[in-house]
């Protein structure tokens, strides 16, 4: 609140106006009579009646001065033959007000008085005039008038030693001469304009012609002067020319304050989306890993760091961390640095391993990072996160970042949460979804340690349900089954799937199928083996049942027919006498379909012996090259009605392999019969044979075979024929399948040859695959042990 002292001689009504406008705008006011003793009374704003002053003035303010030390004097004209601004001004006084006055005016000098008082408070230096003329009265008369007034006031005689010193600074404003020896005021305006844009010159002359001033003006004088002045004059030029000057500073520095504003709001407006589309991003998020990610690509577009680890708490510690090329510190020296802030961060984790991701950060490079900072998300006892960030010495967050920080970290926090309490139960709804599951499920982890065994599978192993189940080659040591080869098989064939099927005992025997599938992690890395039990026991003796019926039923059949082509033999033969033209044709018709229905009995034979079990092989040293070139003399006579040339690759030297010649030549045959029965007429039919290591071997047929690293040969029956679709490449394999049913028509045959053929080729410890040719046709694969077939294979 500003004090006002009030001095008017006797009170009278304008005094009390007065004193009621004054407090009317929050002054406190003191009505005096008379100037009170040094000390006596404070005021900060002091009103001086002018009829006290009288016209000799300068005794009373003195006495005013000092009585009011620290005071502004105005003066109060009730009425006045001159101006009352300007008789203050003459006297060195603040300012003046002209009675009676209106609340706006004097609101205004309050309000001039209080920033003066609060520039005072902020050390604002009196203001620092320099004076340039060539005139040395005008130059002391000048600065006289100045310095009475409380101005600063510095002067030069020559206009490049006027710039000299206004280029160092410090000046509020320039007074100059416009006519000066060496250089006129209008060439020193424009060298000060180019240096201070914002200093106010006042131009002073003598002889100014209107021309001269308007010149002056245009070129940015903030005011002229003309000479004689008088000190009244001069000292309200400077003194607006001053105010000037305060208020173009004042603008600029508004100016510059708005835009500051502006570009912190739009600053803060880029914040905000990137806090939003975090925010929205982190609410999709399944999985804590992605919670981390998100927030640390948020901070990296806003905060200043060289690295940063986001640590996941709990059973499987996890480290997101973030490198932007300042330096980062290793995961396991993050953790360390957030554990020593946050010790309870790893309560619970019970030192497993931590798995650590890193992310590229995008963020400019702040400079090398040597000071840790910690940030815990989650409530203080049972955090759920924490985040180590590495930045350098000194670039501490503003309080704008600060914000920022935190209004990322608590919704980060909030839906680690919450994917914390579903990932309980959803780790509870899976485990009684597991316990309660038909089919036996095992999880190992890839050491082969088992960590999850559902009833069933206890069941099927015939482990009691309080029985440690330990790892999988204690199991398989236990129980004599090949679980943990299987998975080896799996990791090792680099495959996602593998079946095996094994026969238990204990406590009774069954026939299990096991399928394996690997488990991979966020970043496709395998972690985990998990395998699906079925008892397939029933399944199995049905297949059985059926085969023993095929095989009943095709014996029964095979005996009528053997007789009826003999008799048919023995009356084409003439044995039961001659013949007619027309019964020899009627009885060939006959031979034709006896000979299709037994090699109809003869596969549904082979099949049904394949799908019990395996087919009986009768092994022996086979030379391929040998069988294939005499399979290929034994198909000529189709190859010639198609005209289709037999090419042979590879078969100059011997492959010797131990196999069943009779069964494997039964397989070549029916390949090159299919070749030949897709082909169109006049193209070419190739066979080629080659040794081969099982690395040479596509990874889906190597975890086929039932002995992985065993030395191979591989023979191949391509064709240049119709092709089989992509789809189909598989379906071949199966019972009855033909792939166009028009072609049954057209080509024969009833769907059997592939899956007997596969099935003999499986018994020998090999497999047979079809693939597709290029650039038109088919290639049937049969890869073959070169060593003896699986012990189960009977014969060998
Ligand atoms: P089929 O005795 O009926 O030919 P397969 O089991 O030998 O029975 O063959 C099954 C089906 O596979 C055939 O009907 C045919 O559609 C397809 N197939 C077999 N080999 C070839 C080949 N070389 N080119 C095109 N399709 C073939």
């Amino acid at each position: 609140m500003l004090r006002v002292a009030v001095v008017a001689g006797p009170p009278a009504g304008w005094t009390a106006e007065l004193e009621a406008l004054l407090c009317a705008e929050g002054a406190e006011v003191l009505v005096l009579g008379a100037l009170p003793p040094p000390a006596a009374a404070v005021a900060s704003l002091v009103l001086l009646d002018l009829s006290l002053l009288g016209d000799q003035p300068q005794h009373l303010l003195d006495q005013a001065r000092r009585s009011f030390p620290e005071a502004l004097f105005c003066l109060l004209a009730r009425y006045a033959r001159r101006p009352p601004e300007a008789r203050a001004l003459d006297w060195g006084l603040w300012d003046a007000l002209y009675l009676p006055a209106q609340t706006e005016e004097v609101r205004d000098l309050l309000g001039r008085a209080e920033a003066f008082f609060a520039r005072r408070a902020g050390a604002e230096h009196p203001a620092k005039v320099l004076v340039v003329d060539d005139e040395e009265s005008i130059r002391e008369v000048s600065a006289t008038l100045l310095e009475q007034t409380g101005y600063h006031v510095e002067t030069a005689a020559d206009p490049l030693e006027a710039i000299g010193r206004i280029l160092q600074g410090g000046f509020d404003l320039v007074v100059t001469d416009l006519q000066m020896p060496g250089m006129d005021g209008v060439s020193l305006l424009r060298r000060i304009r180019a240096a201070q844009p914002q200093l106010p010159v006042v131009i002073s002359t003598g002889y100014a012609t209107v021309e001269a001033t308007i010149a002056a003006l245009r070129t940015g004088a903030t005011d002229f002067i003309r000479k004689p002045f008088s000190g009244e004059d001069y000292l309200q030029v400077v003194a607006r020319a001053l105010r000037y000057g305060a208020l173009t500073r004042a603008n600029v520095e508004l100016e510059g304050q708005a835009r500051a504003e502006k570009s912190r709001l739009r600053e803060r407006q880029y914040e905000l989306l990137i806090l939003t589309r975090a925010i929205a991003e982190m609410s999709r998020a399944v999985n804590p890993g992605q919670v981390a990610e998100c927030w640390l690509r948020a901070a990296d577009q806003v905060l200043d760091f060289s690295c940063a680890g986001f640590f996941l708490a709990g059973a499987a510690p996890e480290m997101v961390v973030m490198d932007r090329g300042g330096g980062c510190l290793s995961p396991e020296e993050l953790v360390r640095s957030l554990v020593r802030h946050v010790p309870v961060l790893t309560a619970g984790t019970g030192g497993e391993e931590l798995r650590v991701r890193r992310i590229e950060g995008g963020g400019a490079q702040p400079g090398a990072g040597a000071q840790t900072r910690v940030h815990v998300l989650g409530p203080a006892a049972r955090p759920c996160a924490g985040v180590a960030m590495l930045h350098a010495p000194g670039a501490d967050l503003t309080a704008q970042q600060a914000a920022f920080l935190h209004s990322l970290t608590v919704p980060a926090a909030q839906v680690l949460e919450k994917l914390r309490a579903l990932a309980g139960e959803e780790r509870l709804r899976e485990e009684a979804m597991v316990a309660g599951m038909h089919q036996g499920v095992i999880l190992a982890d890839l050491a082969g340690q088992v960590l999850v065994m559902n009833a069933a599978a206890r069941e099927l192993l015939g482990i009691g349900a309080q029985e440690p189940a330990g790892s999988l080659s204690r199991l398989s040591a236990a129980l004599d089954l090949p679980l943990d080869a299987a998975v080896g098989e799996l990791l090792g064939a680099g495959v996602e799937t593998l079946t095996r099927e094994f026969r238990v005992h204990p406590p009774r025997e069954r026939v299990l199928t096991l399928d394996l599938t690997l488990i991979r992690g966020d970043a496709r890395e395998p972690i985990a083996v998990v395998g699906l039990l079925r008892d397939i026991t029933e399944l199995r003796e049905a297949e059985r049942m059926k085969s023993e019926f095929v095989t009943i039923v095709s014996h029964e059949l095979r005996t009528p027919l053997t007789t009826i082509k003999n008799c048919n033999s023995l009356l084409l033969g003439g044995g039961t006498g001659a013949i007619t033209p027309e019964q020899e044709r009627f009885l060939r018709m006959a031979q034709v379909s006896v000979d299709r229905i037994t090699r109809l009995v003869n596969d549904l034979l082979d099949i049904a012996k394949i799908e019990s079990g395996g087919i009986a092989l009768a092994c022996a040293p086979v030379d391929l090259a040998t069988l294939l070139r005499a399979i290929g003399h034994e198909a000529e006579y189709l190859l010639l009605e198609r005209r289709l040339r037999l090419v042979f690759e590879g078969l100059d030297a011997p492959l010797v392999i131990d196999a069943d010649p009779e069964r494997l030549g039964q397989v070549f045959f029916n390949l090159l019969h299919n070749a030949v029965k897709f082909s169109r007429d006049g193209g070419a039919v190739f066979v080629s044979a080659r040794a081969c290591a099982p690395s040479d071997v596509p990874p889906a047929v190597r975890a086929l075979l039932r002995q992985g690293d065993a030395p191979l040969v591989e023979v191949c029956v391509a064709d240049e024929g119709i092709g089989i679709a992509p789809g189909d490449l598989e379906r071949i394999f199966e019972r009855f399948q033909q792939v166009e049913p028009t072609l049954r028509r057209e080509h024969g045959g009833i769907g059997l040859g592939l899956p007997i053929s596969r099935g003999i080729v499986r018994s020998h410890g090999g497999e047979l695959w079809a693939a597709p040719r290029e650039p038109s046709g088919s290639v049937f694969h049969v890869l073959l042990p070169v060593g003896p077939p699986p012990e189960h294979a009977t014969g060998c």
